[in-house]
């Protein structure tokens, strides 16, 4: 897979791993709560499973028996309600596999993927075991993707553009008039993955909706990523699907690891797209809150990017570990980036005051007294 050397041998288990993989650091997960402490850490959904999620899952079957290798109700169900053919459609466990999937299949070692920095975590894993190449292009000073920087940073050996809208973790979405001037841009021969897997809470008229009536499922180098994780409160499941050219998504099927989507996982997913109202009076109630929690934390000082998905930033910088530090201690567990910024997930109603109570008191602890906006 790689010219580079080999690890030099090892003790005590001297199997040689690839050195890029060697270097990895291993997975970190938003730290687990105890029972009394907040998680708002992984941007998981406060709520219960939607109504009929349950029965769902008591309904799918026996457990001895493999689930349907294409997930076909469930692809049925999706096309349907986009509109698309069922080729169009594809399932995983996870729109993070889906990720993976689509990276293996376009690029190898010697190829790049140009996404922004910071966003997903997960995005400069999957290029390394890919064996490719992450090209990171900053965000701009507010947060926000520079979808133009992006377009620049094309090469003749880029196979991917990753767009994540809205951002994890800073919160802003990508508008819909600079996604088309970017798609426009970007050679046809190049996969545009567009990760909505925080669509559901957008509220930003501007934003784009790549599924949306003025969407992107025509365009056959854009794949749009969504997720049942999120706002469907499924995260613990694993299930999340594509929209895109059925050649690509085929070429995704192609490199998945088989059977990875389990019944339960289906049934839970089809139950939930069945409750649509159920989902977006939850959705409502997620928004409300964090918009309420991203007015005050400015008032109290701190610059939140435009939140729109279902977390807030804020830009800690340097004082990050210190800061994740003080919510901890104060029984909320957060989602540090050293040396960049910390993202609070919207979780219960009761986490609110407790996020804002240590937010001030941080805000009250600065060495310097800051303006309105200078921590951001
Ligand atoms: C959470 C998340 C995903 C998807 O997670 P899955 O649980 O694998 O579906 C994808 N992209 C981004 C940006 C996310 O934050």
């Amino acid at each position: 897979m790689t010219d580079a050397a080999p690890t030099p041998p090892h003790d005590d288990a001297p199997v040689r791993i690839r050195p890029e993989i060697a270097a990895l650091p291993a997975y970190k997960q938003g730290k687990q709560a105890d029972a009394s402490a907040h998680k708002l850490s992984s941007n998981e959904n406060p709520f219960d499973p939607l109504p009929g999620v349950l029965e769902a899952l008591n309904a799918a079957g026996a457990i001895n028996r493999y689930p349907d290798a294409t997930a076909g109700r469930l692809r049925d169900a999706l096309a349907d309600r986009y509109d698309v053919p069922v080729g169009a459609v594809h399932a995983a466990a996870g729109s993070v596999s889906i990720l993976a999937q689509l990276i293996s299949a376009v690029a190898g070692p010697g190829d790049e993927i140009v996404y922004a920095w910071r966003s997903f975590e997960a995005y400069p894993m999957l290029v390394t075991v890919a064996g490719a190449t992450s090209v990171t292009v900053p965000l701009d000073a507010d947060a926000r993707h520079d979808l133009d920087a992006m377009a620049d940073a094309i090469t003749p050996r880029t196979r991917a553009v990753i767009v994540c809208s809205p951002n994890n973790p800073t919160g802003p979405a990508v508008h819909r008039d600079e996604f088309a001037r970017f798609v426009a841009r970007v050679p046809a021969d190049v996969l545009i993955i567009l990760d909505e897997a925080y669509a559901e809470f957008v509220t930003d008229p501007d934003a784009v909706d790549g599924l949306g009536a003025e969407g992107f499922t025509g365009h056959a180098n854009v794949v749009i990523l969504r997720t049942f994780s999120k706002a469907y409160g499924l995260a613990g499941l694993r299930i999340g699907y594509a929209i895109g050219h059925p050649r690509i998504l085929d070429a995704a099927r192609s490199t998945a690891v088989p059977l990875s989507v389990t019944a339960h996982a289906e049934e839970a997913a089809l139950a939930s797209l069945a409750v649509e109202k159920a989902l977006r009076e939850r959705v409502a109630t997620i928004v409300e809150r964090r918009d309420r929690l991203a007015a005050a934390l400015r008032e109290i000082g701190w610059a939140v990017p435009e939140p729109h998905g279902n977390f807030v930033w804020l830009a800690t910088r340097e004082r990050t570990l210190d800061v994740a530090e003080q919510f901890e201690r104060a029984g909320l567990i957060v989602r540090p980036f050293a040396g960049d910024g910390i993202r609070i997930s919207v979780g219960e109603e009761e986490s609110v005051d407790k996020v804002l109570r240590v937010a001030a008191s941080v805000v009250e602890n600065l060495p310097r007294h800051p303006s309105p906006g200078t921590l951001g």
